[in-house]
């Protein structure tokens, strides 16, 4: 195939949702488009975007344009050896709208076309992250995840560490914990602190309330700190939320310091990227369970994709919060109901976003 044409949107949400989404429009010879999406990182949002025009440019000298040999050239001259996680988040919103636009030219999901379909429905767990309430209190924070476990959902994720001192972040958890009862899942976000020591305190002191995960104690770059807070506490270890590059994942699971990875899909380089961490993961006898701080569009859809194909994929990331926002730019034909997201038939991703939306967001 070859592509016709490239499209970027930035959608600033920065006083609804605090950051900026970015997408993709990529539309082949025959006029088959596919959608991508771009993991934007807050206030660098209009920088990722212009690593996309200039992947655009070179994927438009391409003859033979698949995933594959667009990722090849991105690795091969565009990058010049030098890793960037925003390079990497330009080249996956490109790499996932190739993928959407085979399954719809194939006139199948994109799971199909990626191996042995192992699940069509993934767990999610929903963040619960403030959004613009930056001061969210412990009785806020508790009918929140109260109101996600009525809308079905069994898996949520919240960040005691924004309450001090530690007292204070353990009383969080206990009165999460008594609200969803026992048969929740409740996911710990620890935000990558300054010191191992005080991550294994913290861990130890919220062990008490069956916590499914402690995610990202100490910064995922310093993988002995985070294997020394793995020996000494009895909580799954998640990180990679904030990394790139294959060798990174390989040198966390070497180094045994998680037993689960966060890479996010549009972070990474995409679908073949992530489905690289996730084969070198199960090696090591790891899960991944992906970010997403993502819409709920795209990014969501694509992880389904590729987590279906995943024998250790766990659960994914959400944000219900993000839907009613979203629901303007884009609709998934795809299911998201009952804490999971489930793929159907719907060609390419299943995603039909909305272009009269978004033009007003084209840069
Ligand atoms: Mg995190």
């Amino acid at each position: 195939m070859t592509i016709r044409s490239i499209k970027i949107y930035h959608v600033d949400a920065t006083k609804t949702l605090t950051k900026g989404y970015v997408f993709c429009r990529v539309e082949a010879e025959d006029g088959t488009v596919g959608w991508g999406e771009a993991y934007a990182i807050p206030r660098r949002e209009r920088g990722i975007a212009e690593f996309i025009k200039g992947l655009g440019v070179m994927l438009m000298t391409l003859d033979d344009v698949s995933p594959q040999s667009f990722r090849e050239n991105v690795f091969g001259w565009y990058d010049e050896g030098h890793l960037s996680i925003d390079l990497s988040s330009a080249a996956s919103a490109i790499e996932v709208a190739l993928w959407d636009i085979l399954g719809k030219q194939a006139g199948k999901p994109v799971c199909d076309l990626l191996g042995d379909v192992v699940q069509r429905s993934l767990p999610l767990y929903v963040n619960m992250d403030p959004v613009n309430d930056h001061h969210q209190s412990i009785e806020r924070l508790v009918q929140r995840c109260a109101a996600m476990k009525e809308r079905g959902f069994d898996a949520v994720k919240i960040y005691p560490m924004e309450y001090e001192p530690l007292e204070e972040a353990v009383e969080c958890v206990r009165r999460v914990r008594a609200a969803l009862g026992d048969d929740t899942h409740l996911l710990l976000d620890a935000w990558a602190l300054d010191g191992a020591q005080s991550a294994v305190e913290a861990a130890r002191a919220f062990a008490p309330f069956n916590p499914f995960w402690f995610e990202e104690p100490v910064a995922g770059e310093r993988i002995s700190d985070m294997a020394e807070v793995r020996r000494q506490i009895d909580l799954p270890i998640v990180t990679g939320e904030r990394q790139s590059g294959l060798h990174h994942f390989r040198a966390v699971l070497e180094g045994r310091a998680a037993d689960i990875l966060n890479p996010d899909i549009v972070s990474v380089g995409g679908i073949l990227e992530i489905l690289e961490i996730a084969r070198l993961a199960e090696t090591y006898g790891a899960k991944i369970a992906p970010h997403c701080w993502n819409s709920t569009t795209v990014a969501v859809a694509a992880m389904a994709h590729a987590c279906a194909v995943m024998p250790n994929a766990l659960i994914g990331e959400y944000f219900a919060d993000y839907e009613p926002f979203f629901s303007e730019f884009g609709e998934l034909d795809i299911d998201v109901s009952g804490g999971m997201v489930t793929i159907g038939d719907a060609p390419g991703l299943g995603v039909r976003m909305n272009e009269a939306a978004l033009a007003g967001h084209e840069i």
